[in-house]
């Protein structure tokens, strides 16, 4: 479903993608690990063109991802994004957050965005709490709205970057269990987190970012039980 093929990134001198080669099956959830600054982020970045890559290809569900309108729009329809701040618009209701971008990118009638928002609402918990603004939600409920929000589009890929590292521990579960909810059903997904549990008991694959490079790419199992690599074995201990 996702191909990138030798992608590079620079900001300035600075190398942030190296070569990244990787494909992403469709239903696949990958989840993404590594250091601060190795890159993780810029690549989550680099499929939906919210950064720009220097060389290479990226191409998603036979979408080249370049500066092409056609294929920005299909590509904003194709790829839904959750990220560690909740960027809920604070002015709108939840009903209205969820809706919004249904009625005016997809063109349906208030009547329809309202009832496929409701639905999703009720997907994540959240359809008990419609009528309120953002502030008055805790940061698990926030995340779930904007779970559903990306979801209001259709998206075939949602990429998710550390979408509980800014909630209280309490509320970090209710978020996983939505994700968790979502890969059953089929979603694909890439998931940047330190949740290792989520990443053991829910990804097919673990991508370990070193440097703007793939270092290791393996299934949980193998990756977190036969670690051979002893910095990541480090860094394992460092998080968890
Ligand atoms: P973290 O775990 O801290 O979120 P990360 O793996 O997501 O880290 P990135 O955010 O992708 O890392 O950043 C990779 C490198 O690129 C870092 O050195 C960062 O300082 C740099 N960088 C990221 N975004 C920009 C930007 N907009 N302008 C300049 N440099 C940037
Ligand atoms: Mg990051």
């Amino acid at each position: 479903l996702i191909t990138v093929d030798k992608v590079n990134k620079h900001f300035g001198p600075a190398h942030v993608l190296r070569d990244v080669c990787t494909h992403f099956n469709a239903g696949e959830v990958a989840v993404i690990i590594g250091s601060s600054g190795s890159g993780k982020s810029t690549l989550l970045r680099t499929l939906n063109r919210l950064e720009k890559h220097d060389s290479g290809t990226i191409v998603i569900d036979g979408i080249p991802v370049d500066d092409n309108p056609k294929h920005l729009k299909a590509l904003h329809a194709e790829v839904g994004m959750v990220f560690q701040q909740f960027n809920l618009f604070p002015h709108l209701t939840v009903l209205e957050n969820v809706s919004l971008a249904p009625r005016r990118v997809r063109g349906l009638s208030t009547a329809e965005a309202d009832q496929r928002s409701m639905s999703l609402l009720e997907k994540v918990g959240m359809q008990a709490h419609s009528h309120k603004h953002p502030f008055q939600l805790s940061g698990g409920q926030q995340q779930r709205v904007a779970i559903a929000r990306a979801l209001a589009m259709q998206p075939r890929v949602m990429l998710f970057d550390e979408p509980t590292s800014a909630l209280d521990p309490e509320t970090v579960k209710e978020v996983l269990d939505v994700m968790k909810g979502l890969a059953a059903s089929g979603m694909t997904m890439i998931v940047v987190t330190h949740e290792m549990g989520f990443a053991r008991e829910v990804a097919d694959r673990v991508l370990y970012f070193d440097k703007g490079c793939i270092l290791q790419d393996r299934p949980p199992a193998d990756f977190f039980d036969k670690q051979d690599n002893p910095r990541i074995r480090a860094f394992l201990g460092q998080i968890s």
